[in-house]
């Protein structure tokens, strides 16, 4: 069976697993099916039985979990990679058929996360055929649609806070993305909505009789604006990631030149820095608007991620580096501005870091590649950093 790091990865890399992220999904290369299969069959190798947490049809987070029969109810450390890429529309490489070249291994998912996901399978087959004394039980989560509205790790952490669990609630999680073998202890989260002005329609021959929706919302984006420049000065910025921001991104209103129009719709970005909630957020820019003159209608929010904060888990950062260091020299704790599963787990009570191979700069590219070099290490450091786990 397959464990060395090069060779899950170029099959993982030849099974598609797109996310279509709303756009048209062709059977053919959309969604985690084949990955998933694939990581039922490996497991069932490794003499695992997986646990399979179906989301949709064909559509399944792969749980394995090892159990030291050494120390029975030993503490379990979570490692968790996502199972799906972003679609592969304009890429300039073959996306399925993985290429090495140059130190470095070419195709969809390779950076973003099946690099990180084979290095955490190498180093979990490694556990499980070696089975140190002394070493924590492990629990390798694949979710599934990390890419759009992550179903996966919302059923993962739901069944990880029942306590319905086979084994110990896990007691630290390394969730798998590049990070050039750097440690991410703190990420901003965003949350998302659309605001809507309306006003009356009439013919534009007469604006007089009609109310301006278009009009309206320049009155709603001057306030933003304002509102968006204040941020800063509102709230002190995170050490690591940043402060917090707000952007507006799209707009749209109006049906034809000759109609003052109706309604005009903007969409809101707001970035959350450790201690926000995307509530709270969301509430103050509804205050900011509260005194204009006409209604302003504030739609649910279609997508919240939330923050990762860096006060649980100085501890597994501290424990981690080390077996970092020790296979690839010195690298640092970071924040960064993008978000992770991390964020999901630590709001379960689960100290929580993002570890992996890879640089972000490569994710989501249209040559998307990994240095070899680079996941040959991840796997070693998984490895050592689960056998010799202690944040006793
Ligand atoms: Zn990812």
């Amino acid at each position: 069976m397959l464990s060395e790091p090069v060779e899950l990865l170029k099959t993982l890399i030849a099974l598609p697993s797109v996310n279509p992220m709303g756009g048209e999904a062709d059977p053919e290369i959309c969604f985690e099916t084949r990955v998933t299969e694939f990581l039922i069959n490996w497991s069932r190798q490794l003499g695992i039985e997986p646990i399979i947490q179906e989301i949709e049809e064909g559509r399944s987070n792969v749980v394995l979990l090892w159990e030291n029969p050494h120390q029975p109810n030993s503490e379990v450390i979570l490692l968790d990679a996502h199972q799906d890429t972003v679609p592969v529309a304009g890429m300039t490489i073959e996306p399925f058929k993985p290429v090495v070249q140059d130190a470095k291994m070419f195709g969809r998912g390779a950076c973003d996360v099946k690099g990180g996901l084979a290095a955490m399978m190498s180093a979990f087959a490694r556990i499980v055929q070696k089975a140190p004394p002394d070493a924590p039980s492990v629990m390798l989560s694949c979710t599934i649609d990390e890419e759009a509205t992550t179903m996966g790790i919302n059923a993962l952490t739901n069944w990880l806070s029942t306590g319905d669990l086979p084994c110990p609630k896990p007691v630290a999680a390394v969730i798998a993305e590049p990070t050039e073998l750097d440690i991410i202890v703190t990420h901003r989260g965003v949350v998302r909505w659309k605001i809507e002005a309306s006003g009356t329609a009439c013919h534009s021959s007469t604006p007089e009789l009609g109310e301006n929706a278009i009009y309206r919302m320049g009155q709603v984006l001057n306030r933003i604006e304002k509102y968006a420049e204040s941020l800063p000065t509102q709230k002190p910025a995170h050490p690591k990631c940043g402060p917090s921001t707000l952007s507006v991104g799209r707009i749209g209103g109006g049906a034809s030149v000759n109609i003052v129009p109706e309604e005009c719709w903007i969409e809101v970005d707001r970035r959350l820095i450790p201690g926000e909630t995307a509530q709270e957020a969301q509430q103050a820019v509804i205050d900011e608007l509260q005194s204009l003159p006409f209604e302003v209608i504030h739609h649910q929010p279609w997508l919240i991620s939330a923050p990762l904060p860096d006060d649980e888990n100085e501890a597994l950062a501290t424990s981690l580096l080390k077996s970092i260091d020790e296979v690839a020299g010195p690298h640092e704790t970071i924040g960064v501005a993008f978000g992770t599963h991390a964020s999901r787990t630590a709001r379960v009570g689960i100290p929580s870091v993002v570890f992996g191979p890879g640089n972000i700069a490569q994710a989501h590219t249209k040559d998307e590649w990994i240095e070899i070099r680079q996941l040959q290490q991840a796997a070693e450091i998984y490895y050592q950093f689960c056998k010799s786990f202690n944040v006793r």
